[in-house]
């Protein structure tokens, strides 16, 4: 089988599909069954919707390559604007201090329901995040729950029934969450 080589048609980003996971809090489209495993060139590695790639040749792949900004080939998080990374530095200021633990304590999905993080709605997948000194919870949605650990640089426990999506997420951004021993947090 060829090389499944692809273009993300709107962060641009390139990259190989390596294969495809049915873990729904990862996809890009709630409706989909199953979305694409794809290997940046960085060697992380982004779900995308099979809708939203493009398929080119290794021609175009190199060309791409050698064409892009940085910040894509790294999985198009420069799409957002300074605006909002200002808004969830100011929510997370409220929120939570450096010396703080945070938690993951419970994902589902409600649509129709708004990330307290960003202010963004309507978002489907609601992850709630707890801080164990405060025990004050915030709601976030999909994106802002893989952007806020950017800014924190810190690791999210995870309890162990979440061990499949806490797996995914640290091939993607390593050791951006660890995993609880207990199986309840
Ligand atoms: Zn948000």
């Amino acid at each position: 089988m060829p090389d499944m080589l692809v273009q993300h048609r709107v962060y641009n980003y390139v990259g190989i599909v390596i294969g495809k996971t049915r873990i729904k809090e990862l996809f890009e489209k709630q409706h989909d069954n199953e979305e694409c495993r794809v290997l940046l060139p960085c060697g992380k590695v982004r779900i995308a919707s099979e809708a939203n790639l493009r398929h080119i040749d290794r021609a175009e792949y190199n060309r791409l390559l050698s064409s892009l900004p940085h910040e894509k080939m790294m999985g198009g998080r420069s799409h957002r604007s300074g605006a909002y990374w200002e808004c969830i530095k100011k929510t997370l200021s409220r929120f939570w201090t450096p010396s703080q633990d945070l938690q993951c304590i419970r994902i589902f999905p409600r649509e129709h329901s708004t990330c307290q993080m960003c202010g963004h709605f309507p978002i489907t997948w609601n992850h709630v995040l707890q801080n164990l000194q405060t025990g004050r919870e915030l709601i976030v949605g999909s994106e802002c729950f893989e952007n806020y650990q950017v800014l924190t640089g810190q690791q999210v426990i995870f309890p162990k029934r979440y061990r499949q999506i806490a797996d995914d997420l640290n091939s993607r951004w390593p050791n951006c969450v660890a995993i609880s021993e207990r199986d309840e947090v």
